[in-house]
Protein backbone atom coordinates (compact mmCIF):
# COMPACT_ATOMS: atom_id res chain seq x y z
CA UNK A 1 0.00 0.00 0.00
CA UNK A 2 0.81 3.52 -0.62
CA UNK A 3 0.37 6.44 2.24
CA UNK A 4 0.67 10.18 1.00
CA UNK A 5 0.92 12.89 2.94
CA UNK A 6 -1.73 14.99 2.38
CA UNK A 7 -1.13 17.64 4.39
CA UNK A 8 1.16 18.12 7.43
CA UNK A 9 0.78 21.26 9.03
CA UNK A 10 -0.28 22.54 12.81
CA UNK A 11 -3.73 23.93 13.30
CA UNK A 12 -2.55 27.59 11.58
CA UNK A 13 -1.02 26.07 8.98
CA UNK A 14 2.28 27.00 7.30
CA UNK A 15 2.64 29.73 5.88
CA UNK A 16 1.00 31.39 9.11
CA UNK A 17 -1.53 34.12 7.95
CA UNK A 18 0.09 37.59 8.42
CA UNK A 19 3.45 35.86 9.37
CA UNK A 20 6.38 36.84 7.07
CA UNK A 21 8.91 34.94 9.03
CA UNK A 22 11.73 32.70 6.96
CA UNK A 23 9.70 29.59 7.09
CA UNK A 24 6.58 31.53 6.26
CA UNK A 25 8.32 33.33 3.91
CA UNK A 26 9.93 30.56 2.09
CA UNK A 27 10.10 29.27 -1.59
CA UNK A 28 10.56 25.63 -0.28
CA UNK A 29 7.29 23.56 -1.07
CA UNK A 30 8.16 21.60 2.21
CA UNK A 31 8.11 24.42 4.27
CA UNK A 32 4.36 24.90 3.19
CA UNK A 33 1.79 22.91 5.21
CA UNK A 34 -1.85 21.82 4.86
CA UNK A 35 -3.58 20.80 7.87
CA UNK A 36 -3.31 16.92 8.74
CA UNK A 37 -4.46 14.14 6.92
CA UNK A 38 -2.91 10.83 5.19
CA UNK A 39 -4.24 9.00 2.47
CA UNK A 40 -3.87 5.05 2.33
CA UNK A 41 -4.27 3.28 -0.44
CA UNK A 42 -4.03 -0.13 -2.46
CA UNK A 43 -5.66 -2.07 -5.47
CA UNK A 44 -8.78 -2.26 -3.52
CA UNK A 45 -9.40 1.50 -2.58
CA UNK A 46 -8.36 4.05 -0.05
CA UNK A 47 -9.05 5.00 2.85
CA UNK A 48 -8.82 8.78 4.44
CA UNK A 49 -7.42 9.83 7.66
CA UNK A 50 -8.60 12.93 8.68
CA UNK A 51 -10.78 15.93 6.43
CA UNK A 52 -8.85 18.73 7.23
CA UNK A 53 -10.13 22.65 6.35
CA UNK A 54 -8.00 21.87 2.56
CA UNK A 55 -8.93 18.80 2.11
CA UNK A 56 -10.44 20.18 -1.17
CA UNK A 57 -7.20 21.38 -2.29
CA UNK A 58 -5.47 17.94 -0.83
CA UNK A 59 -7.51 15.64 -3.70
CA UNK A 60 -6.95 17.67 -6.38
CA UNK A 61 -3.41 17.89 -6.17
CA UNK A 62 -3.12 14.34 -5.42
CA UNK A 63 -5.30 13.54 -8.22
CA UNK A 64 -7.80 11.57 -5.60
CA UNK A 65 -11.25 10.74 -7.54
CA UNK A 66 -12.71 8.17 -4.82
CA UNK A 67 -12.61 7.89 -1.06
CA UNK A 68 -13.85 4.40 0.47
CA UNK A 69 -13.85 5.42 4.41
CA UNK A 70 -12.38 8.12 6.75
CA UNK A 71 -11.16 7.69 9.71
CA UNK A 72 -10.92 10.66 12.05
CA UNK A 73 -8.65 11.01 14.91
CA UNK A 74 -10.73 13.77 16.81
CA UNK A 75 -13.21 16.36 16.64
CA UNK A 76 -10.69 19.78 16.52
CA UNK A 77 -11.76 21.69 13.76
CA UNK A 78 -8.18 21.45 11.91
CA UNK A 79 -9.19 17.76 11.69
CA UNK A 80 -12.65 17.92 10.49
CA UNK A 81 -13.57 20.79 8.59
CA UNK A 82 -13.56 19.44 5.50
CA UNK A 83 -15.79 16.75 6.12
CA UNK A 84 -18.24 18.48 3.71
CA UNK A 85 -16.04 18.37 0.93
CA UNK A 86 -16.83 14.85 0.88
CA UNK A 87 -19.97 15.82 -0.87
CA UNK A 88 -17.44 15.90 -4.28
CA UNK A 89 -17.03 12.00 -4.41
CA UNK A 90 -20.94 10.94 -2.79
CA UNK A 91 -22.32 13.44 -5.68
CA UNK A 92 -21.01 11.29 -8.32
CA UNK A 93 -21.60 7.70 -7.15
CA UNK A 94 -24.80 8.37 -4.91
CA UNK A 95 -23.54 6.21 -2.54
CA UNK A 96 -22.90 6.96 1.15
CA UNK A 97 -18.75 7.20 2.72
CA UNK A 98 -18.57 5.43 6.38
CA UNK A 99 -16.86 7.74 8.60
CA UNK A 100 -15.32 5.89 11.73
CA UNK A 101 -14.24 7.95 15.12
CA UNK A 102 -15.03 7.51 19.15
CA UNK A 103 -18.18 7.97 19.86
CA UNK A 104 -17.22 11.45 21.35
CA UNK A 105 -15.77 12.96 18.20
CA UNK A 106 -18.98 10.90 16.57
CA UNK A 107 -21.06 13.22 18.32
CA UNK A 108 -19.74 16.29 17.99
CA UNK A 109 -19.64 15.72 14.14
CA UNK A 110 -23.01 14.94 14.07
CA UNK A 111 -23.53 18.43 16.17
CA UNK A 112 -21.22 20.80 13.85
CA UNK A 113 -22.61 19.00 10.30
CA UNK A 114 -26.22 18.86 11.61
CA UNK A 115 -27.63 19.31 8.06
CA UNK A 116 -26.05 16.24 6.75
CA UNK A 117 -27.89 13.64 9.20
CA UNK A 118 -31.36 15.86 8.93
CA UNK A 119 -33.68 13.18 7.69
CA UNK A 120 -34.47 12.24 4.49
CA UNK A 121 -31.37 12.67 3.19
CA UNK A 122 -32.88 13.92 -0.54
CA UNK A 123 -30.63 17.16 -1.42
CA UNK A 124 -27.89 15.75 -3.90
CA UNK A 125 -25.41 18.86 -2.65
CA UNK A 126 -25.38 17.84 0.68
CA UNK A 127 -22.71 14.47 1.51
CA UNK A 128 -23.97 11.36 2.53
CA UNK A 129 -22.22 10.08 5.06
CA UNK A 130 -23.33 7.46 7.67
CA UNK A 131 -21.36 7.40 10.94
CA UNK A 132 -19.88 4.49 12.74
CA UNK A 133 -18.41 4.26 16.14
CA UNK A 134 -15.28 2.71 16.77
CA UNK A 135 -14.28 1.47 20.54
CA UNK A 136 -11.02 -0.80 20.79
CA UNK A 137 -11.78 -3.27 17.86
CA UNK A 138 -10.46 -2.30 14.72
CA UNK A 139 -12.48 -2.31 11.84
CA UNK A 140 -11.72 -4.01 8.03
CA UNK A 141 -11.25 -1.59 5.07
CA UNK A 142 -10.19 -2.13 1.89
CA UNK A 143 -8.44 -5.21 3.21
CA UNK A 144 -6.43 -3.57 5.75
CA UNK A 145 -7.10 -4.01 9.61
CA UNK A 146 -7.58 -0.22 11.08
CA UNK A 147 -6.93 -0.34 15.06
CA UNK A 148 -8.13 2.27 17.07
CA UNK A 149 -5.12 3.31 19.46
CA UNK A 150 -6.56 5.57 22.52
CA UNK A 151 -3.55 8.63 22.82
CA UNK A 152 -3.70 11.43 25.61
CA UNK A 153 -4.00 15.06 23.63
CA UNK A 154 -3.81 17.58 26.24
CA UNK A 155 -6.27 15.76 28.80
CA UNK A 156 -8.06 14.61 25.83
CA UNK A 157 -8.54 10.90 25.06
CA UNK A 158 -8.29 11.14 20.84
CA UNK A 159 -7.53 8.16 18.67
CA UNK A 160 -4.11 7.04 16.76
CA UNK A 161 -4.98 4.49 14.40
CA UNK A 162 -2.74 0.79 13.58
CA UNK A 163 -2.51 -0.29 10.27
CA UNK A 164 -0.41 -3.01 8.97
CA UNK A 165 2.76 -2.35 10.67
CA UNK A 166 2.39 1.32 11.01
CA UNK A 167 1.13 3.58 13.41
CA UNK A 168 -0.36 7.16 12.39
CA UNK A 169 -0.30 9.23 16.06
CA UNK A 170 -0.97 12.73 15.30
CA UNK A 171 -1.69 15.32 18.45
CA UNK A 172 -0.09 13.60 20.74
CA UNK A 173 0.96 14.79 24.21
CA UNK A 174 1.69 11.64 25.73
CA UNK A 175 0.94 7.84 25.51
CA UNK A 176 -0.42 6.07 28.25
CA UNK A 177 0.40 2.62 29.57
CA UNK A 178 -2.52 0.40 28.32
CA UNK A 179 -1.18 1.57 24.88
CA UNK A 180 2.18 1.36 24.76
CA UNK A 181 2.66 -2.61 23.75
CA UNK A 182 1.05 -1.29 20.04
CA UNK A 183 3.89 1.06 19.91
CA UNK A 184 7.01 -1.55 20.08
CA UNK A 185 8.16 -2.96 16.22
CA UNK A 186 6.46 -0.64 14.13
CA UNK A 187 8.40 -0.37 10.52
CA UNK A 188 6.90 2.85 10.66
CA UNK A 189 5.82 5.52 13.05
CA UNK A 190 4.05 8.54 12.05
CA UNK A 191 4.28 10.77 14.90
CA UNK A 192 3.30 14.40 15.82
CA UNK A 193 6.27 16.96 16.70
CA UNK A 194 4.86 20.45 17.05
CA UNK A 195 8.04 22.79 17.61
CA UNK A 196 11.51 23.00 19.49
CA UNK A 197 9.30 24.02 22.69
CA UNK A 198 7.29 22.36 25.07
CA UNK A 199 3.52 22.77 24.65
CA UNK A 200 0.64 21.16 26.63
CA UNK A 201 -1.08 19.31 24.25
CA UNK A 202 1.51 18.13 21.55
CA UNK A 203 5.11 17.12 21.48
CA UNK A 204 8.13 19.04 21.23
CA UNK A 205 10.54 17.47 18.83
CA UNK A 206 12.69 15.88 21.84
CA UNK A 207 9.52 14.79 23.28
CA UNK A 208 9.36 12.83 19.78
CA UNK A 209 13.03 11.92 19.56
CA UNK A 210 12.44 10.29 23.09
CA UNK A 211 9.45 8.35 22.08
CA UNK A 212 11.22 7.21 18.49
CA UNK A 213 14.35 6.02 20.99
CA UNK A 214 12.18 4.07 23.25
CA UNK A 215 10.10 2.29 20.98
CA UNK A 216 12.64 2.30 18.16
CA UNK A 217 10.26 2.13 14.90
CA UNK A 218 12.11 1.42 11.37
CA UNK A 219 11.06 4.40 10.52
CA UNK A 220 9.68 7.85 11.88
CA UNK A 221 8.14 10.26 10.10
CA UNK A 222 7.23 13.88 11.82
CA UNK A 223 3.92 15.58 11.40
CA UNK A 224 2.10 18.53 12.34
CA UNK A 225 4.58 21.04 12.48
CA UNK A 226 4.77 24.79 12.79
CA UNK A 227 6.46 27.75 11.44
CA UNK A 228 9.34 27.54 13.69
CA UNK A 229 10.56 24.11 11.77
CA UNK A 230 12.20 25.28 9.01
CA UNK A 231 12.71 22.10 6.63
CA UNK A 232 16.00 22.14 5.95
CA UNK A 233 17.25 22.96 9.30
CA UNK A 234 15.11 20.55 11.61
CA UNK A 235 16.10 17.73 9.13
CA UNK A 236 19.78 18.24 9.90
CA UNK A 237 18.62 17.58 13.67
CA UNK A 238 17.31 14.76 13.00
CA UNK A 239 18.76 10.84 13.29
CA UNK A 240 19.15 8.41 10.26
CA UNK A 241 15.73 6.66 10.98
CA UNK A 242 13.70 10.08 11.32
CA UNK A 243 12.35 12.42 8.96
CA UNK A 244 9.84 15.33 8.82
CA UNK A 245 7.37 14.50 6.40
CA UNK A 246 6.31 17.12 4.09
CA UNK A 247 2.96 17.74 1.70
CA UNK A 248 2.77 15.30 -1.24
CA UNK A 249 5.36 12.69 0.45
CA UNK A 250 4.40 9.14 -0.84
CA UNK A 251 5.61 6.39 1.14
CA UNK A 252 5.41 2.79 0.35
CA UNK A 253 4.53 0.66 3.31
ZN1 LIG B 1 -4.38 19.13 15.08
ZN1 LIG C 1 5.82 32.22 10.21
ZN1 LIG D 1 -6.10 18.51 18.07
Amino acid sequence: MILTFLGTGTSNGVPIIGCHCPTCSSKDPKNHRYRCSVAIENEKGRVIIDTPPEFRLQCIRENIDKVDAVLLTHDHADHIFGLDDLRGFTMQTGESIPVYSSENCLNIVHRAFYYMFRQPVNKTHIPKLTLNILNKEPVNLIGIDFLPVRIKHGKLDIFAYKFGNVMYCTDCSRIPLSSQKHFFNLDVLILDCIKYAPHPTHLSLNQALRIVDKYKPKKAYFTHTTHYFEYNEVSELLPENVELAYDGLKINI
